[in-house]
Order: C-alpha cells, then sequence, then structure tokens
C-alpha cells in the first residue's frame, strides 16, 4: 500500500510543473501564434449561440442522474443554474481568446482543483468537453464569417486549445488528488506510529495467529520483556511451559480453535531458571462461516499479582498477632466440618470456645503490648496440645476457638482434650520480670446434638462459654438452663448487627459552654441506640457489647462522619462549633483510623477543626507508645485532642506532655459533688493549675448546679459541660439552643 503511494505522489514523479508545465503543454500540442491569431480573428464568429449552447449544454446535464444529482445538491444550497450558464459563455470566451500564457493555465488548473473538490468526475468533464468540441466544429463548418480556407486550420486550433483547456484542467484535477491522497498517507503514517509506540509501551505480550495458515500475523514490539525466549508460535512460549502445565495450555488453544474464548494460567520457566506464572487469553476470530480464522492473544506475567491474591488470602483468613486461623477461616472450617459429618451417620463435630479470665486486668496494668505477648504464649502453648488435624483459632481479644472436625465418642474426647487445653494453664506465663497466672474458660458444643448450623453452635458454646465463667469450672457442655439471659444478651449483640444498617443509631449533643464569654462553644456528641422494641438504649448497655462483637470500629466511623457532618450544617448556619467524639482504646488499634479521619473531613468538606476526638485516660496509659504515635497523626490533621474521664487513670502529667493535648477533661466523679466535699474541690483546683502550667485548657463535666458552675468559673476553669446547662440532646433541640444563643 506505502509504495503505491509513494508511486503517485507528486514530486516522486517526473512532472511537468508551473510554468513548464504550460511550456510543455503548448509545446506537445504544437499550439503556435498562427493558431492564437486564427482564433482571435473569428473569436466573435465562434461566440455565435455561445449562451443559447451553454443552456443547452446545462439540460444535457439534467439528463444523465449522475450530473443531474450534482447540479440538484449545487441549487438546494442556494445557487442558480443562470449562474452557471453565465460562467460557462466566459469561460468559453476565453477559451476561444486563444490565451496560451502562463496565468491561463493556472487559472485551469485551479479550475480543476474546484471540480475535485465538487467530486465532479473526470468522465463529465470529458463529456462536457466533447459537447463543446461538436459545438464549436458545427459553427466553423457552417458559418459564414469564416473564410473557407481558414476552416481547417481553424478546426485545428480548437482541438488543440480545447485539448490544451482540457489537459490543464485535469492536470489541477489530479493534482489536488494527490495531494488529498498525500494527506491521507501522512494520517495513516501518525496513527501507525501512535499504535507502535501504543503496543511497545503495554507490558503484555500482545500477538495474532493466523490458524488457517497457522503462521504469525503480528507478534508485539514488548514480546522479549515479556517472554526473554524465543516466542514459539502458534501458542507463545510453549516450549518454555512446564511439562505439567503444557496440557492445560494446549487444551485451552484447542477450545479457543472451536471458538471459545479462554483463559488459562501456566508456569514458565525463565532463562534463569526461574519460575513465573504467565496468564495466556486466546481470542478466536470467526468468518462468516464460523470458521476460526484468526486467534488474537495477550499474554501476561501474574506472578505478582497472583502472590497478591495469596498474601491477601492470608491476611484474610490469619490473625496477625498470633499467626492462627481467624474467625473467618474458623467458620469456613466448621461449615465444612458440618458438611462432612452430616454425610456419615456416627460423626460428631465437637467445638469449644475458650475465654481468658481477667485478661483485661492484665491489659490495662501491664499495657498492650504485655497482654498481646500473653495471647501469643497461650496460643503457642494450646497448639502443642493439640492435633493437626484440629483447628485452632484466634476469634478477637482473648477468645479462641478450638474445632475438632471428626469426632465418634464426643464425651470422652471432649473431657481428654479439654483436660489438656486447661493443663496449658498450669505452669505461669513469663512475661519480663512477672510470673503470670491466667485461667480460661471452656464452652462446648457437640454437632448435631446441640445444633445443627454454625450460627446455633457457635452461640450455643458462647453460651456454655458463661456458665463455665459463672460456676467456676474448667469446661461445660452447653445446656438451655445454663443462662436464660445469655439468650437475650446474644439477641442484643445480634440486633446491634444490623443497627447501623438499619439506621437505628443516634448522636445527642451535649452543649460545652466556655465559661468566661457564656456562650456554646462545641459540643460533645454521645450515641444512642434506638432499639425497635427496646426503646431508646444508653451507650454503657450497649458498647461494650459493640467492643466484644468487633463492631465498634464501624460505629465509631459512623459517630465522628455523622459528627463532622453535623458540624458542617451548623457552620452552614453560622454557628462555629466544634464537636468532640469518643474513641476507644481498641480502635486506636486499627491501622486505617487516621486515613478515614482525613478522608471523612474531606469528603464532608469540613475543616479538621470542625472535629475534637476525645479519649479515655486509661487508654492512653496502657500503650502509650503506639497511642501518641496514632494521637500524632490525627493532630497533624489539625484535629483537636482531649483527654477524658481526667483523673480517674494514673497518669503522671510528665509523661502527657510527650502528647500533642489541647484539653484536660476533669472526670465527672470529681466535679459532681466538688460544691460539698473539700477533697474533690481540692483536686478540681489542683488539676486546673496544673493542666494551666502545661498550657492545656480545662474543661469540666458533671456540672449538676449553679454553686459549681460558679465554684469552676472563679477556679479559672475554662469550660464547662452538664446537666445545669443541657442534657445531651438531638441536633434539632441543639439548633434551637444555638439560634437562642
Ligand atoms: P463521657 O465521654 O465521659 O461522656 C459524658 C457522659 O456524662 C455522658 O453520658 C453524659 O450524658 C454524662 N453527663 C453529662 N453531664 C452530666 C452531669 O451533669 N451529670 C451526670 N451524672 N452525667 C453527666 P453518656 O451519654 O451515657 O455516655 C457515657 C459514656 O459512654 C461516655 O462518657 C463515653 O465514654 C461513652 N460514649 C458515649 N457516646 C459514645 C460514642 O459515640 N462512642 C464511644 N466510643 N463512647 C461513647
Ligand atoms: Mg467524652
Ligand atoms: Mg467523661
Amino acid at each position: 500500500m506505502q509504495n503505491n503511494l509513494e508511486e503517485v505522489a507528486p514530486g516522486k514523479w517526473r512532472r511537468y510543473s508551473g510554468e513548464g508545465l504550460n511550456a510543455a503543454f503548448n509545446d506537445f500540442l504544437q499550439i503556435g501564434p498562427a493558431d492564437s491569431r486564427l482564433l482571435q480573428t473569428y473569436h466573435d464568429a465562434l461566440l455565435q449561440g455561445g449562451e443559447r449552447f451553454s443552456k443547452i449544454f446545462y439540460a444535457y446535464l439534467q439528463g444523465y442522474p449522475a450530473t443531474a444529482k450534482v447540479l440538484d445538491y449545487y441549487k438546494a444550497h442556494g445557487g442558480k443554474i443562470e449562474h452557471l450558464v453565465a460562467k460557462q459563455t466566459q469561460h468559453l470566451d476565453q477559451l476561444l481568446a486563444g490565451d496560451t500564457s502562463e496565468e491561463s493555465a493556472q487559472r485551469m488548473a485551479f479550475i480543476g482543483e474546484v471540480h475535485y473538490r465538487y467530486r465532479i468526475e473526470p468522465v463529465w468533464i470529458m463529456g462536457a468537453y466533447l459537447l463543446y468540441l461538436e459545438h464549436l466544429q458545427g459553427l466553423i463548418r457552417s458559418s459564414p464569417a469564416i473564410r473557407d480556407n481558414d476552416r481547417d486550420p481553424l478546426d485545428k486550433a480548437v482541438v488543440k486549445l480545447l485539448f490544451r483547456d482540457m489537459g490543464l484542467m485535469l492536470e489541477g484535477y489530479w493534482d489536488a488528488a494527490a495531494k488529498a491522497l498525500h494527506q491521507e498517507q501522512d494520517k495513516v503514517v501518525t496513527l501507525q506510529e501512535q499504535v507502535t509506540s501504543l503496543l511497545a509501551n503495554i507490558p503484555q505480550l500482545l500477538w495474532s495467529v493466523d490458524t488457517i495458515n497457522n503462521h504469525p500475523l503480528y507478534v508485539s514490539p514488548s514480546a522479549r520483556e515479556i517472554c526473554q525466549m524465543d516466542i514459539d508460535m502458534p501458542i507463545p512460549c510453549l516450549g518454555w511451559t512446564i511439562p505439567e502445565d503444557r496440557e492445560t495450555v494446549k487444551l485451552a488453544w484447542r477450545k479457543a480453535l472451536m471458538g471459545h474464548k479462554v483463559e488459562v494460567e501456566s508456569r514458565v520457566q525463565q532463562p534463569d531458571g526461574r519460575l513465573r506464572w504467565f496468564r495466556r487469553i486466546f481470542y478466536p476470530l470467526l468468518d462468516k462461516t464460523g470458521r476460526v480464522v484468526r486467534i488474537d492473544g495477550l499474554m501476561e506475567d501474574t506472578t505478582e499479582a497472583k502472590a497478591m491474591i495469596e498474601r491477601l488470602h492470608a491476611l484474610a483468613t490469619t490473625d496477625s498477632l498470633s499467626g492462627l486461623p481467624n474467625r473467618t477461616l474458623f467458620n469456613d472450617r466448621l461449615t465444612q466440618a458440618i458438611a462432612a459429618a452430616t454425610r456419615s451417620d456416627s460423626r460428631q463435630v465437637v467445638l469449644m470456645l475458650m475465654d481468658l479470665n481477667h485478661f483485661k486486668e492484665i491489659n490495662d496494668t501491664l499495657g498492650h503490648p504485655a497482654g498481646d505477648q500473653m495471647l501469643v504464649m497461650v496460643a503457642q502453648r494450646l497448639a502443642s496440645a493439640l492435633r493437626d488435624s484440629d483447628t485452632l483459632a484466634r476469634l478477637g481479644g482473648d477468645e479462641f476457638g478450638i474445632l475438632l472436625p471428626d469426632v465418634t465418642d464426643a464425651h470422652r474426647t471432649v473431657a481428654k482434650v479439654a483436660k489438656k487445653l486447661l493443663q496449658c494453664f498450669v505452669a505461669p506465663f513469663r512475661i519480663g520480670d512477672n510470673d503470670l497466672y491466667l485461667g480460661a474458660a471452656i464452652g462446648v458444643v457437640v454437632y448435631p446434638e446441640h445444633g445443627e448450623d454454625v450460627d446455633t453452635l457457635m452461640s450455643r458454646a458462647d453460651i456454655a462459654m458463661y456458665g463455665t465463667k459463672n460456676k467456676d469450672v474448667g469446661y461445660l457442655f452447653y445446656d438451655a438452663t445454663l443462662d436464660p439471659n445469655a439468650q437475650a444478651r446474644l439477641q442484643l449483640a445480634a440486633d446491634l448487627r444490623q443497627a447501623l444498617a438499619r439506621n437505628e443509631l443516634e448522636l445527642h449533643y451535649q452543649p460545652k459552654i466556655d465559661l468566661q464569654s457564656g456562650g456554646i462553644e462545641g459540643a460533645e456528641a454521645l450515641i444512642r441506640w434506638r432499639h425497635p422494641q427496646h426503646g431508646l438504649i444508653q451507650p454503657m448497655d450497649f458498647l461494650p457489647i459493640a467492643e466484644r462483637s468487633g463492631l465498634i470500629t464501624p460505629i465509631t466511623d459512623w459517630v465522628i462522619d455523622t459528627a463532622v457532618r453535623q458540624c458542617m450544617r451548623w457552620s452552614e448556619h453560622g454557628h462555629r462549633v466544634r464537636v468532640a467524639v469518643n474513641v476507644p482504646g481498641r480502635v486506636f488499634h486499627d491501622p486505617g483510623l487516621v486515613h478515614r479521619i482525613a478522608q471523612m473531613l474531606k469528603v464532608a468538606d469540613a475543616p479538621a477543626e470542625c472535629l475534637e476526638i476525645e479519649i479515655i485516660e486509661n487508654v492512653l496509659m496502657s500503650d502509650i507508645e503506639h497511642v501518641s504515635r496514632i494521637l500524632d497523626r490525627i493532630s497533624a490533621l489539625g484535629v483537636h485532642i482531649a483527654i477524658d474521664d481526667f483523673g480517674t487513670g494514673y497518669s503522671s502529667l510528665a509523661y502527657l506532655k510527650k502528647l500533642p493535648l489541647k484539653t484536660l477533661k476533669i472526670d465527672k466523679s470529681f466535679v459532681m459533688d466538688m460544691a460539698h466535699d473539700e477533697n474533690d474541690a481540692a483536686i478540681v483546683r489542683s488539676t486546673i493549675d496544673l493542666a494551666h502550667n502545661l498550657g492545656y485548657r480545662v474543661i469540666a463535666e458533671g456540672i449538676e448546679n449553679a454553686a459549681t458552675h460558679h465554684m469552676l468559673a472563679e477556679l479559672g476553669c475554662d469550660a464547662a459541660q452538664g446537666f445545669h446547662f443541657s442534657h445531651p440532646i438531638p441536633s434539632e433541640d441543639f439548633s434551637r439552643l444555638l439560634a437562642l444563643a
């Protein structure tokens, strides 16, 4: 294609052009001064009836469907045939003037170009010239104004001039066509360059095979980078695919030959001996009869993606602290074990739930790192007490699950296994310099005796475990009489799982009063659960359940998001109210927390100052290193941080100095009675002084009366919150409060 194009391209061809062209025409057609003179002599005679001829000429063009179409188009776009007739007459006039100048040659060439643009075909042009010729020859033969001797030479001169005219016009036509062709060619070349560069840049190997002749039509330029070896055909790199995988690839190819799109993964040996995973995709192309004539293919290295999927799978099913299976995997295995046991009459499945006794105290007194260390040690001891075919999982917190998938005498087996498990807690756990003793409670259920599905078995094992704790024994089988309340508690946990989706949670807002101005400086968002049966539930009655069941993170996210949006709504009404939310310690161990806070602010288009995080003092102290790192990042966003319930923990103020805190919030247990209790009043006073010395703002919570209010104002406390000003109230009521202020 390209070669042909080049052949016709102007410049490649030795052609006359410009002046040379005109001279060549005059030369080849042997047009001399005599011809011009003759034409000038008979110019008027030959113009006789010129206009009539032009009209006939157009009538004639109207007679051909193809030319009529062009004229109709011309008329439809506002053109007038009379105008064309006049032009035509003028043309005849010029033609008969015998003008063979350069200028006239260029004019003709231009007319040719215009004809090309209007898609007037060469054959019509020639037909028109024939009409001219016939018309003029008729005149030459019959006009009395022409001398007989001149008729022959005049005829010849007219023929030559007409040839010249027509030739030059076709030259112009030809030139314009070649130019257009050349432009098209340029476009094709540019496109081709783009496609080539695109294909070279794509990290996949693309190829195309003619399946009729079995030969390659295309292999993309990046082939070498993908497959650093010979690309054998028709299936690239088949020879390097390891023998075990070759059959699958060939089978896929055969399927493609039958017209199916196929994807296949296999291992390919690299020249350096390494194995890498490759995916090949075959796309068959069928002709009209349904025969596969071509297969286009793609080949890509999926080693990294595969490894990533495996890592993700491992992450999704493993507890990162202990390395044990997590709840998800445990549930899967339990489901499988139940399915397997269902197929046989005699098989039973044993499920045990184990909870450590008083583990929380270790966390609170020695800190999270010590707690974590303890959990890892427990996991190791338990694992060594079990068989490989059993599953030991960490289900969350200090709760472990044990699955014995294939048992024939459950009660005897459990007696043995539970004893071994409890034995793990006889020796002390050494953490730092301490020897710590820990106990465990195990609840046991047996499929099919105590339930036939995962949910029932899990919840009954939970009830059995609580029974064990209450009765202070090592382990217990489930028994309906164990704890009638357990069922209600579990039900509440199940309801809570739905509460977010069903929109049952709400935030109430309690104002924080600036003690200097008396105005509202902020609000604390406090969560409530509007339960469809039990009515409004207070946070202390469901947040512990949320913590136990892993719902605390989504709930906290919801609280932050809702609070930030509420702050924006108030700000739109001209009220600057910073909203404080309570973030529990557990959530600080969620690696995505900071990112999500930033994201929520961004989505709500809210400034970070809208938000304050309240964190309970105990949480801080149990894991200061970790929590302070997270707090630094949150503070860097511009979010304020306050320490809540201050005074209830044992934090030294020197410690606190390292944290990016803005505010200390004195716990209500000191504030509520301070008007009557001197001790409390003294604590509050010294806390305010110390905090101010360290540069913190101080807010007191639990102000229930005017006396306390005045005392705090006198002590120089910065802000206050309590029933004396307002209870926590729904957002609409709070808005009304703001409007009044
Ligand atoms: P907190 O963060 O110390 O919140 C202050 C609690 O004191 C609130 O109880 C509030 O209603 C109560 N309070 C305020 N003024 C007075 C007063 O003058 N006298 C008395 N006696 N109490 C007053 P609430 O709403 O029941 O919340 C209790 C705790 O639950 C909160 O203590 C906080 O630790 C937690 N909490 C509340 N909402 C959330 C939440 O959205 N997320 C999390 N993680 N915890 C929350
Ligand atoms: Mg609070
Ligand atoms: Mg508090």
